[in-house]
């Protein structure tokens, strides 16, 4: 479990923890720059956001969830990743006319593969469009896509943990194998040494926070290694990373042009 920071510019709480100190200290010398500055902790498990979505991925996905929601009923579709901004997953059924002349038409889940996005939140994806595949195979008739019927299955998958609605309202992170991390790490007045990634637009900004409250020995460097470092907020006004130990320090270092700042 990766324990992440943040300050938080809107809540007024302070919430206790341990490094308390540290933040409040940040916290108080930039008070005269950031009206209602305040500190919040938050901590939170992430998972690995820049997994590799495949087609076994998704085969094996509906295995699962076939087997756990619908009876092992559906019948093995054609898995088809695609790259859309505005669908995250479709269910088609292509020459659906051949059934007429008792030819089998094509059945396909097919997958966007446009955005950065959680195991879980694809697997919502998978199990919703494998809905539209019961209602499909059933011959069963709903009042719209996303219909009574439809909405019914959902809920009674949705009370197993998941979200699974017509529509995602969630914002995603375009998948981006060009980006560029801009990355710092410093040691705290406690001799902890912290890393967070920031915007490069803000870049300067940090900087002379980091100045302003003694923090020593702070390094940056921009990287394009996606595996590190796309789980790291991209920092803003409000900044949020982690402490890591010397050992950690090095492997996150490997291969980066690292320029410690005077
Ligand atoms: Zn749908």
């Amino acid at each position: 479990m990766d324990f992440f920071y943040y300050f938080c510019g809107v809540q007024e709480q302070i919430l206790g923890f341990e490094n308390n100190e540290f933040f409040l200290k940040l916290f108080l010398s930039n008070a005269c720059t950031i009206q209602n500055f305040s500190l919040s902790l938050h901590y939170q498990t992430k998972t690995d956001n820049n997994m590799e979505l495949t087609l076994t991925y998704i085969k094996k996905a509906f295995i699962k969830y076939n087997a756990m929601y619908f009876n092992n009923e559906l019948k093995t579709p054609l898995f088809e990743l695609f790259k859309s901004k505005t669908t995250l997953g479709q269910f088609c059924v292509q020459n659906a006319h051949y059934a007429r002349f008792g030819g089998v038409p094509t059945i396909k889940i097919r997958i966007s593969n446009y955005y950065n996005r959680e195991e879980r939140d694809i697997d919502n994806t998978i199990i919703h469009e494998m809905i539209h595949q019961w209602i499909h195979q059933n011959g069963i008739k709903d009042n719209s896509s996303h219909g009574k019927y439809w909405l019914s299955v959902a809920r009674r998958i949705n009370k197993d943990g998941w979200d699974i609605q017509p529509k995602s309202t969630t914002h995603y992170e375009v998948k981006n194998t060009n980006k560029e991390y801009c990355i710092f790490s410093f040691i705290d007045p406690a001799n902890r040494r912290f890393i967070c990634r920031v915007n490069p637009k803000k870049k300067q900004w940090f900087v002379n926070a980091f100045k302003f409250n003694n923090f020593t020995n702070i390094v940056q460097f921009t990287s394009k290694n996606s595996s590190k470092f796309d789980c790291f907020v991209n920092c803003q006004s409000s900044l949020r990373g982690k402490y890591i130990n010397q050992k950690q320090w090095e492997d996150y270092c490997m291969g980066e042009r690292v320029e410690v700042l005077k």
